[in-house]
This record gives structure tokens, C-alpha cells and sequence, in this order.
């Protein structure tokens, strides 16, 4: 390596160090600056009801528009006015899906346990679900309503109980959809209309709170659905799913740990005790202990639905302690990594640099003992040069 290459290499690395400290910085004040912002504009005009009055709930909007916060607001309002419509807050609260067992039986389905990051993970059997008998024990309406009232319970219950279980904040999920023998042929217009009417009310209604989707067992006929359905989402949701064949498993353990990962999907979880791991609803949530914690005031600091009683400047300040947190192990670990790369590089610069010079040194010499020779030269051709000039006189 040349030394023009080892300053090059020293200046782009102070240059990745500065303009990283540039971004992070920006992006956070950007956050709570679009943040404040939102808040201020929806409490200006009286809509920002006391439940959703919450940092982390304004920044879910905030990122799905891109930090625009007209465009925030706007999508945050239609939200309101979807929740009146629909009466979201009576489904939340009073209604009963007397089919659940019916349903899991021909749709199989279901929150089990978290993942790595301790996010609920939620799992999806699509490809086994029986669609006649699916429309036979239930209806899309009603169907509709109980998906609604399952995203309520994650956001009251199952965030808030991952959040104090994994003493961090919380705000999406990690899922796999299992699409074995899904296409085409047995995805009915029915069975399309419900998903991409669902696909609407959680990229609408409830944005940013998937974190990652794993589609498994893909085949070529799930490809060719997969081109249909995927028009009707939007990109950002699409940056987060992974289409994947029967070779799932490494890339899904990176996200789950097996344990938590059913024995029919390669992980070692049967819930042999409680009838499979589908029909229990697993996880931190089911808790007790963990439960009477994230209702605490102390669980406030990792709750993002309990913040209503702290102002927005103690939400801030909160939030950002346990985002800083997070985000400073994350960037410390990715930074030691970083360094020890960093550290080898320049260790072979190092070598490479000894190397040069000890050739350059060897070169010096050489050349030092040509010059001599060279001056040696000149001064016996000096008295022959004068003898000539003095017989032409
Ligand atoms: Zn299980």
C-alpha cells in the first residue's frame, strides 16, 4: 500500500466518524423537533384526544410520511375520524369473537413469545388455512373487527408488557407468515379482498408497527400472487418483508431465537403442555406479574400508551433517555465492531508501510552508491576534457 492510499484511507475514516456524528445528531433533534411540531399543530386545532398523546405515537406517523408533518397530521386525523367510524374504542372494549376457537381450528394463527429484541412475534399459517370453512365459522365483517381488536391488545397490553419484560420501549412486532402451498389457484377473491382490507387498516390506522415480516415457504405460485398483492402496499411496509423459500431458517433465527420459534417452523417450542403453539397466546402479556409492572407508574419511562400524564417535555426527556440507551448500545457494539475492522486495516497499512520503507531505504542506499560511482566517474573525465581543450589551443 502506497502512502498516498494509507492518507487516503486515515482521511475517509475521520470522514465516516464525522459525518456519522453529523446524522445522529440531525436525525434526533429532526425527530423531536417533527414531533413537537405535530403535537403543537394538533393541539392547536383541539384533535389530539389524551390517549394518543404520546411521543412515540406521533413519531409513528411522523416516519411513515416521512417527517412531513402535514402530511402526518393529516394521515393521524384520518385515523381519528377511521376510530369514530368504525367505533374502534367499543370493538376494543366489548367485542366477543365467539368463533376464536372455530377460527384458529381452519386458520391457524397467533402471538408466541417475542423475538431476540424482545418485540411480540406473531406467526401466520396462511397456507393451511381452509377458506371454506374459514367463511363458514365467521364473516369478513366480523373477521375484520376481531383483527382490529387483536392490533388494540397489542398496543395496551402486548407493547407495554414486551417493554417492561425487556426493560426497553416496545412498538412493533416481528412476524412470520408461513405461505406453504399458498397461490393463485386457492386464494379466493374473498380471501384477497380481506387481506388487502387489512393490509389498509394496519398501514393506515396503525403505521409503523410492524418491524419485520418473514415470508416463508415461498413458491413459485406464492411469487406470482405475491406481484398482485404487493401493488396494494406501500413501500415503506415493503422494505420490511422478506420473501424467503424453504431454505427460511438461518435468516429467521437471526431475528428469534429457537426456543421461541415453533418445532413445525425448525425452532424447539411445542407448547406440547397447552395444545400447540398456535392456540395459546404466549408471551410477556400473559404475565401477570409482568402485567401489574407495566401498569406502574415506574413502567411509564418504556409505556408508550400510559403517557398521558407527563408532559410532553418529560416524554421527551424520558423517551429519548431509553432511545439514547438503546441506540448507544446498538452503536457501540456497531462501533466496536467497526473499530477492531479498523484496527486490522491499519495493522496491514502498518506492515505494508514497514515493508516500503525498509524498500525504500534499500533503494536510498542504491542510489547513494550510484551518485558516488557517477561523481567518480565525472572527476577521471575531467582531466581528459582539459588535456583535449589544451591541444586544440
Ligand atoms: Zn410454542
Amino acid at each position: 500500500m502506497s502512502f498516498r492510499s494509507i492518507e487516503q484511507l486515515l482521511r475517509r475514516n475521520s470522514k465516516i466518524k464525522i459525518s456519522q456524528s453529523i446524522a445522529n445528531g440531525i436525525h434526533d433533534q429532526k425527530e423531536e423537533r417533527s414531533v413537537q411540531a405535530l403535537r403543537e399543530s394538533l393541539l392547536a386545532t383541539n384533535q389530539l384526544p389524551e390517549k394518543f398523546d404520546d411521543h412515540h405515537v406521533l413519531l409513528r406517523f411522523l416516519r411513515m410520511r416521512g417527517f412531513n408533518v402535514i402530511k402526518a397530521k393529516e394521515m393521524f386525523l384520518n385515523m381519528l375520524k377511521w376510530r369514530e367510524d368504525c367505533a374502534v374504542d367499543t370493538i376494543a372494549k366489548d367485542f366477543k369473537f365467539e368463533e376464536f376457537d372455530a377460527l384458529k381450528r381452519c386458520y391457524p394463527h397467533g402471538f408466541h413469545g417475542v423475538d431476540r429484541f424482545g418485540r411480540p412475534l406473531y406467526i401466520e399459517r396462511i397456507g393451511s388455512v381452509d377458506l371454506s370453512k374459514l367463511m363458514q365459522v365467521t364473516s369478513i365483517d366480523r373477521y375484520i373487527k376481531y383483527h382490529i381488536s387483536e392490533q388494540e391488545k397489542t398496543l395496551s397490553l402486548r407493547y407495554p408488557a414486551c417493554s417492561v419484560a425487556a426493560k426497553k420501549h416496545i412498538s412493533s412486532t416481528t412476524a412470520i407468515l408461513d405461505v406453504k402451498g399458498l397461490g393463485m389457484n386457492n386464494f379466493s377473491k374473498a380471501a384477497r379482498e380481506m387481506f388487502i382490507e387489512i393490509q389498509k387498516i394496519d398501514s393506515n390506522y396503525y403505521p409503523e408497527t410492524l418491524h419485520q415480516l418473514y415470508i416463508i415457504n415461498a413458491g413459485s405460485g406464492f411469487r406470482a400472487l405475491w406481484k398482485v398483492l404487493k401493488t396494494f402496499m406501500e413501500a415503506r411496509t415493503l422494505k420490511k418483508i422478506q420473501v424467503l423459500g424453504t431454505n427460511y431458517l438461518s435468516t429467521v433465527l437471526e431475528a428469534v431465537e429457537p426456543s421461541n420459534l415453533p418445532e413445525f417452523l425448525g425452532g424447539t417450542c411445542t407448547c406440547s403442555a397447552t395444545g400447540g403453539c398456535l392456540l395459546q397466546d404466549k408471551g410477556p402479556w400473559t404475565d401477570a406479574g409482568i402485567i401489574r409492572a407495566s401498569k406502574e407508574p415506574s413502567a411509564r419511562h418504556v409505556d408508550s400508551t400510559c403517557g398521558r400524564k407527563r408532559t410532553l417535555g418529560m416524554l421527551l426527556l424520558e423517551d429519548n433517555q431509553v432511545a439514547n440507551q438503546m441506540s448507544e448500545n446498538t452503536h457501540q457494539k456497531q462501533a466496536s465492531e467497526q473499530i477492531s475492522g479498523k484496527i486490522q486495516e491499519l495493522e496491514d497499512c502498518a506492515a505494508q508501510t514497514k515493508e516500503t520503507l525498509e524498500t525504500l531505504i534499500c533503494k536510498q542506499k542504491e542510489l547513494g552508491i550510484h551518485i558516488e560511482q557517477l561523481r567518480e566517474l565525472l572527476r577521471d573525465d575531467v582531466p581528459a576534457e582539459k588535456k583535449t581543450s589544451e591541444k586544440e589551443k
